[in-house]
């Protein structure tokens, strides 16, 4: 798996709606890859803040959309090595 592809995965892996399969190649590529580890770490530290934010509960599915986007755009971008 590419880290693209593992990034783009995370919002879903974090709900837990992928197949067993896929789940098992991302938890497989994070062993492997630090980089990946290390976003997936800002990542579902970010989600677990911002679901406990009240702001953000008024938030419509959309724009919560656009932010999980934004996150992801920025968080491939610091890292330049993918
Ligand atoms: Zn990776």
């Amino acid at each position: 798996m590419r880290c693209s592809q593992c990034i783009e995965l995370f919002d879903d892996y974090i709900d837990g709606v992928l197949t067993r399969d896929t789940m098992e190649k991302i938890q497989a590529h994070l062993r492997e890859c630090k980089h990946c580890r290390v976003i997936f770490h800002t990542y579902s530290l970010t989600i677990r803040l911002s679901k406990s934010c009240e702001t953000f509960n008024t938030l419509s599915k959309e724009r919560i959309k656009k932010l999980k986007q934004t996150l992801t755009r920025s968080l491939r971008m610091e890292n330049k090595e993918m």
